[in-house]
């Protein structure tokens, strides 16, 4: 079983972590499709740490005055580091038949 997404074979096997407001953590890399993370072959384990992961997204943000909060540089440091792990957590367990790339969010970088 594969991710299912926009591109012509319908399933990708090339995946990026992204986070992004109101979306799943999982995007097809070729597509950009925003893929369902309960489709993919993993424990539930990771299921649950990429749910949790993309909510925690933009906690950098106050989202009333769409500007940054306090810490928002070590809170968004923090977040990218824990998606760094999860895309190695990924990778272990989908296997090599899967291109697992990862992408920080930079939005408090000045
Ligand atoms: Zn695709």
């Amino acid at each position: 079983m594969r991710a299912n997404c926009g591109c012509k074979e319908g399933t990708t096997t090339n995946i990026t972590i992204e986070g992004e407001f109101g979306a799943d953590a999982l995007w097809c890399t070729k597509c950009t499709y925003n893929l369902d993370v309960e489709e993919l072959p993993v424990s539930d384990s990771i299921k649950d740490a990429l749910l949790d992961w993309a909510a925690q997204y933009g906690v950098w943000i106050d989202l009333e005055t769409n500007r940054l909060v306090e810490d928002a540089e070590q809170l968004e440091k923090t977040h990218n580091a824990a998606g760094q792990v999860l895309a190695d957590k990924l990778k272990a367990e989908l296997g090599i038949a899967y291109t697992i790339q990862f992408t920080p969010s930079v939005m408090s970088a000045s």
